[in-house]
């Protein structure tokens, strides 16, 4: 597809949904898109849109568009906000099922009236409508406008997988049930076994009745009528699984959807400020320093963070803490031990935000104390930095379970949910994680996650590579 003649280039909107883990593989779909020819109409929330803004205002000017830079090498893309019903003072997080039921039945009005204007008064036409598969109303819209339905899901297809088939975990017990059933699930298409532990959270409830069920349960009755599915992982990693759902409806596993050569980002997707970590980075031998990230959404206990935080004295690894002001979901905001910040200094950064890729990427960084956001571990792959896993919330169970059960590129961090964890097991874990002794060769998590970047990087580089042949067979 040659970009020189834009009457014939197709047309897609692409919405965001407002969560910093779907804004930045979105975006990133984007410029994959457009630098294989497509006018591209990005869509934020207007409430995201300032954030990024306020983000980077003091770092880089994005003129308000944040893909000034992108649009500088060519790339046809427009970008454009809209209200998500709330002003933009109300604070999201904190009155979290609110928004939730905004994004239920308040957004739709609002994104309908803006992709109409698109649709009325673009060149060249618009074609299709790009949209998370989170959001409720993608065929009402599409269908409204007589566009291409296009569902992006940005977690695993596994993930999806279990969500399609919702109805069958209820039928047989295992959901939505008083005493939902503990025995191992071993009829949903695509999956050969699971145990119900490594269900999503939300699938783990015994009520349906909240607001995040109800918008989940909508979103996948309305992927049903999406016309493509476009996932964000890769076919060998989840072969049968894509099998089954390939067999529903058609569905290209694209992933990982990175900017190419994992430069930095030209587009700024941060919603907080990035604190710089790489000159402290440079300063430490190869592969010493654990890099700790809840993501951007979860929440921990405090008795968690101060056992983690102990624990990361006891074991005497360099570290690297992403940590967020509201990682304890409480008011707290003294959740750290006593001294903490000095007793670490030169061997620990603390730090609120910061570019997870550069971080990860660089190579003083050997390993990853991590949530299993979806994001992370598909980059921690690509970096070849083994994991230890600390599922908090939503998908992180299952991603947990793909991680190091399936692949084995990671350790648990507690391996009974039920018991608190302690500061002499974080650091007994970190041990293990951080170990190096007579090189990479004998450690079994190495070479598995060497093997496991080798496939992903064989999917988008080699010219019949997985997703690169998906992804040209969906364009
Ligand atoms: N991230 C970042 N800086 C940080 C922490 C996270 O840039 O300090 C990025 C990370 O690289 C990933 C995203 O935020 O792309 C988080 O997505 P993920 O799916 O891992 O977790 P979520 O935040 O959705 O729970």
């Amino acid at each position: 597809m040659e970009n020189n003649n834009n009457h014939q280039n197709p047309h897609a909107i692409i919405v965001a949904y407002p969560l910093q883990g779907h804004v930045i593989p979105c975006v990133h779909l984007a410029m994959k898109l457009a630098s294989k020819g497509f006018t591209i109409t990005f869509v934020n929330t207007h409430s995201i849109h300032n954030q990024i803004i306020e983000a980077t205002s003091n770092q880089t000017a994005h003129d308000h568009d944040i893909f000034s830079d992108a649009l500088k090498s060519g790339l046809d893309i427009r970008y454009k906000t809209v209200s998500d019903g709330f002003p933009l003072e109300f604070d999201r997080s904190l009155n979290h099922d609110q928004f939730m039921a905004g994004l239920l039945y308040v957004f739709s009005a609002h994104v309908d009236r803006l992709v109409g204007d698109i649709v009325r008064n673009s060149d060249p036409q618009v074609s299709c409508l790009i949209a998370d598969t989170f959001f409720v109303w993608s065929s009402m819209i599409s269908k409204k406008y007589n566009l291409i339905n296009i569902s992006f899901w940005t977690e695993p297809a596994l993930v999806f997988n279990l969500y399609y088939h919702w109805d069958l975990l209820i039928a047989h017990g295992h959901f939505a049930s008083i005493d939902n059933r503990e025995d191992t699930i071993d009829y949903i298409p695509g999956v050969r076994a699971i145990e119900p532990k490594n269900l999503m959270s939300y699938l783990q409830a015994t009520d349906t009745s909240t607001i995040v069920h109800k918008l989940i349960s909508k979103a996948f009755e309305e992927v049903k009528m999406a016309d493509f599915i476009i996932c964000n992982t890769v076919q060998e990693l989840e072969p049968a699984t894509l099998s089954a759902l390939q067999e529903k409806q058609p569905t290209y596993a694209i992933g990982p959807i990175f900017p190419t050569g994992f430069a930095k980002s030209p587009v700024a997707t941060s919603l907080w400020s990035e604190s710089e970590c790489t000159q402290w980075l440079h300063n430490k031998p190869p592969k010493s320093v654990l890099y700790v990230s809840f993501g951007s959404y979860a929440h921990a206990s405090k008795n968690d963070i101060v056992e983690i935080a102990e624990g990361l004295l006891l074991s005497e690894v360099s570290f690297i803490w992403v940590l967020r002001p509201d990682i304890v979901s409480s008011d707290e905001t003294e959740f750290l031990p006593v001294g903490f910040e000095e007793n670490i200094k030169g061997r620990g950064l603390i730090v609120t935000w910061c570019c997870q890729i550069e971080v990860i990427s660089h190579s003083a960084i050997g390993g990853f104390l991590t949530h299993c956001g979806w994001n992370s571990i598909l980059e921690s792959i690509w970096c070849g930095v083994p994991l230890l896993c600390f599922p908090l919330l939503t998908d992180q169970f299952t991603n947990r379970k793909l991680a190091v059960d399936d692949w084995k590129i990671g350790l648990n961090f507690c391996d009974d949910k039920n018991k608190p964890i302690t500061r002499k097991l974080v650091s007994d874990k970190i041990h293990r994680l951080m170990r190096r002794k007579s090189g990479d060769g004998d450690d079994e998590l190495i070479k598995n996650i060497k093997d496991v970047k080798r496939t992903l990087e064989n999917a988008l580089s080699l010219a019949n590579g997985s997703s690169e042949r998906n992804f040209h067979r969906f364009i």
